[in-house]
């Protein structure tokens, strides 16, 4: 590792120019010298993209503009500056999978672009389809391989040319390894020891171990049983891209009849996409079968008892499931299913620990852990699997992976485990 300087070797550099930590938007660089080299992920999740500046920057040792970008998925975190990038470098060539490419339109209007202008980028886009390697800059290759995580979610092997042969790293971006309802859990590279260079690794959960004995499919049951015992409305709350159209398919699986649910307009889009790329005849009839409706339509199938999936994960004020859910959690009979994360201090979080309290009056609210990222044990059994010759763990807070780091390094995994903060080079990779 060495600060403010720029890779000089033959061998690329690597830098987090934003996500090492948590909370941070995800902008990664693969430095190939001169040239500032492969951009994975553009995210932004508020404000200006900061990161942005570190292009020809001074002692930044980056270069005056990427030669390519790489979209993982299209969550906010790793895709919401695509339109400032795009503006300042339309000559640049941006890659996604084909689904991620499906969604941009819906996220970049979630993130304030007007429609037009995302479905103008989104043709732009250039399809890196899965398991093919494509030729992204000259002397880079970058393979695609299906993340699970949210539908088009993408890890991205890529290979540099160089004078001492080939250089291979992977970008794990978000992933998990267990199936969903819908997805498929990660197709992980089958690779030799060492064969890897480096790899790149999400943290998200690395220190969640209560999560670790989290079983999915159990999950899902747990719920279908909730869905059999209410007496009343009930209320989910989910995230659009993503959750939500998991969400739609155990519900409407577990429902008697298609007609108990009544799934937030606003998804509409994101279920339809996940819909069309579904390998599943049996999965594709399921959403097909889901029934959509505006905020109105929403309130009147709670009072009338029915089920409901609206969008807003954690019931925040001014989402859809924030405004309906006063209509639920005051009614004894009602039940309010709480989905994932829940900080303390949103209504969700408000809600779990009112309900654990002995004077809980109202919805019984239920708490179900549906994960999207790798569990702990997940991280681990990644490393071991792939055995690279160094790993930067990303997108967690310093704690979280300095926890991990001495997790692997415990599990007997001998190469260096990167560590840095934002903005840091790692050289000699
Ligand atoms: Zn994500
Ligand atoms: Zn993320």
């Amino acid at each position: 590792m060495n600060e403010h300087s720029s890779p000089t070797h033959s061998i690329p550099g690597f830098i987090s120019l934003s996500g090492a930590s948590a909370r941070e938007p995800n902008a990664h660089l693969v430095g190939t010298g001169a040239a500032a080299g492969l951009l994975l992920d553009c995210g932004k999740v508020s404000g200006p993209a900061d990161w942005l500046e570190a292009f020809g920057r001074e002692g930044s040792g980056v270069g005056e503009a990427p030669q390519a970008v790489w979209v993982s998925h299209v969550h906010a975190d790793h895709v919401g500056a695509l339109a400032e990038l795009v503006q300042r470098w339309p000559q640049v060539p941006v890659w996604m999978s084909a689904p991620t490419k499906a969604l941009l339109p819906f996220a970049l209007v979630s993130q304030g672009v007007v429609r037009a202008r995302a479905e103008a980028i989104a043709r732009r886009a250039r399809v890196a389809p899965w398991r093919v390697p494509v030729a992204v800059a000259p002397g880079v290759t970058l393979t695609a391989l299906e993340a699970g995580h949210m539908a088009g979610a993408a890890m991205a092997m890529v290979e540099v040319e160089g004078a001492e042969g080939p250089w291979r790293m992977l970008y794990t971006a978000d992933f998990c390894t267990h199936a969903q309802a819908l997805l498929q859990g990660a197709s992980l590279p089958r690779v030799a020891p060492g064969a890897l260079d480096l790899v790149v690794m999400e943290a998200t959960l690395a220190t969640q171990k209560a999560l670790d004995a989290v079983e999915y499919d159990q999950e899902v049951e747990r719920l279908g049983g909730v869905l059999s015992e209410r007496r009343g409305a009930l209320l989910v709350g989910a995230a659009a891209l993503g959750e939500a159209a998991e969400l739609a398919a155990i519900l409407v699986r577990a429902l008697a009849s298609p007609g108990e649910l009544l799934v937030d307009a606003y998804a509409r889009e994101v279920v339809e996409v996940y819909g069309r790329q579904l390998a599943s005849e049996e999965a594709r009839a399921a959403l097909q079968s889901v029934r959509y409706g505006e905020r109105r339509q929403l309130t009147q199938h709670l009072e009338a008892g029915g089920v409901v999936l609206a969008v807003g994960d954690q019931f925040q004020r001014g989402t859809t499931a924030g405004a309906l859910l006063p209509r639920v959690a005051k009614d004894p009979r009602g039940t309010v299913v709480v989905v994932n994360r829940a900080h303390r201090s949103s209504p969700a979080g408000k809600l779990l620990r009112r309900a654990g309290t002995p004077e809980q009056a109202g919805a019984r609210v239920v708490h179900v852990h549906l994960p999207t990222h790798a569990l702990r044990w997940q991280l681990l059994a990644v490393a071991e699997l792939l055995q690279p010759r160094a790993i930067a763990l990303v997108h967690a807070a310093d704690g979280s992976r300095h926890a991990l780091r001495r997790a692997l390094q415990k599990a007997g995994l001998e190469a260096p485990i990167h560590v840095a903060p934002s903005g840091q080079w790692l050289t000699e990779l």
